[in-house]
């Protein structure tokens, strides 16, 4: 219910201590200002890498109907079993915060017959997504992925092209060495038998497994393959790898996919352990490690069967995501400031109010003319304002009074010199930009 009580007439500073303090909700953290510059360098990064291979955007909703994760996804995964955040809409709806962005993309692409205007289709999304897990360094229950596919060929030229991008967005980043952790986990046929010969292995060791191996042994054997626990790493050294028993196809396919990686001169290193916890993907997994962080900064693979699992077609596809806040994280330890110039800007002093009304046409012109402008209006004194210039440390400040209205000029100071200059305001932008150049 509304409350009836009018507003007090009087502004209190003081917070009533009955007046809660908000916080943001548990595993859930705010971008700041101060952590722009990171930002900025990422997503252009990426913008970059998009348009030059030709990656274009899509953008999905964050609610998604729950069962497109659990069917897409798999009910036996991790993600779908413990983190998702499902719930039901007034209306009834079960809807679940998306916890990655591949059955998204692929439900558009069905929902959209995208198919049709592009063959293959590629596209590049960056957002939020949500994990229901415990909070700690580096891992978030919001965070955020930018994501390279390919849907629509199951040419092993894709996987190259999604792992190439992927290390180019890297690049564009100058992150430094990094290095492709590449595999092959095969398709239905060659699966099937593997994952018998897998299930066998384990069962015939299964006092030696922990809790959770045990319980994932007849669902979903592959995630024994990337078990932490020392019992059960042992035992991984002796089990069965699937190279040993992949099909021709796919076998030719994974050879292919290593070829144009190693002709592209990508560092790449096969891991006959890596899986990956998802059931869409078949043939190529692969993640981007960094050796010196030793952790993976991106991942991905092939998913051709998980349009024939949300809507029974045949649409092979290929891709790959970035956890943002974990590649800025890595960027943060390898670099002392963000890889990404700022544009020089320049600062607008005003004293007296017709000055202070003139000056923000005045900041227009500057814009217009493709040069930043900040200022400190707010403060009515001059030093005031220069105070925050200074503390900006910007090359030139633009000051207005009353003189310089009624003759039309302003004075441009050089901030490092202190040295001034008039200059006519029918022609300050030219003498601005050329002082900037
Ligand atoms: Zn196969
Ligand atoms: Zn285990």
């Amino acid at each position: 219910m509304p409350s009836t009580k009018k507003p007090s007439e009087k502004k209190s500073t003081k917070r009533p201590a009955s007046v809660p303090v908000f916080q943001s909700v548990k595993g859930m953290s705010d971008v700041l200002p101060k952590e722009e510059g990171w930002w900025k360098a990422f997503h252009e990064a990426g913008m970059r890498t998009a348009e030059l291979h030709d990656f274009h955007l899509i953008e999905t909703p964050i609610l998604e109907p729950a069962d497109l994760f659990e069917k897409g996804v798999g009910a036996s995964t991790d993600i779908v079993e413990k983190q998702m955040y499902t719930f039901r809409t007034k209306g009834g709806d079960r809807v679940a915060l998306r916890p990655e962005g591949t059955a998204s993309v692929m439900r558009a692409y069905l929902e959209h017959h995208l198919g049709y205007f592009a063959s293959p289709l590629k596209v590049f999304y960056e957002g939020p997504m949500f994990r229901y897990e415990r909070p700690q360094a580096g891992r978030e229950r919001q965070f955020h992925q930018w994501g390279f596919e390919v849907i629509g060929d199951g040419d092993p030229v894709y996987d190259a092209e999604v792992i190439l991008a992927t290390m180019a967005l890297f690049k564009e980043l100058k992150s430094g060495p990094l290095v492709v952790k590449i595999n092959s986990i095969g398709c239905k046929v060659c699966r099937a038998s593997y994952r018998e010969k897998l299930k066998n292995y384990y069962r015939a060791r299964e006092k030696k497994l922990c809790k959770d191996c045990t319980r994932r042994l007849e669902k979903n054997p592959f995630r024994l393959m990337d078990c932490e626990e020392e019992d059960c790493k042992a035992l991984r050294e002796e089990a069965p790898i699937i190279l040993d028993y992949l099909c021709q196809s796919c076998n030719t396919h994974f050879k292919s996919v290593l070829e144009l990686v190693e002709e592209n001169g990508i560092p790449y290193e096969p891991d006959p352990y890596l899986v990956r916890g998802l059931d869409y993907y078949n043939r190529t997994v692969f993640e981007v490690w960094s050796p010196s962080a030793g952790s993976a900064l991106a991942g991905g693979g092939r998913y051709d069967y998980l349009a024939e699992i949300l809507m029974g077609r045949l649409v092979p596809a290929v891709g790959a995501a970035i956890g943002i806040e974990r590649a800025i994280s890595f960027l943060k330890g390898a670099m002392p400031t963000p890889p990404r110039k700022e544009p020089v800007r320049v600062f607008f002093a005003a004293v007296g109010d017709q000055a202070k009304k003139a000056s923000l046409r005045r900041m227009e012109e500057l814009r217009r003319a493709g040069v930043p402008v900040v200022e400190a209006l707010g403060k009515r004194s001059l030093k005031g304002q220069l105070k925050v210039a200074d503390r900006l440390k910007v090359p030139l400040a633009l000051i207005l009074g009353q003189k310089e209205v009624f003759e039309g000029s302003v004075i441009v100071r050089d901030m490092v010199t202190g040295a001034q200059e008039t200059a006519l305001l029918d022609r300050f932008v030219e003498v601005v930009k050329k002082r900037l150049r």
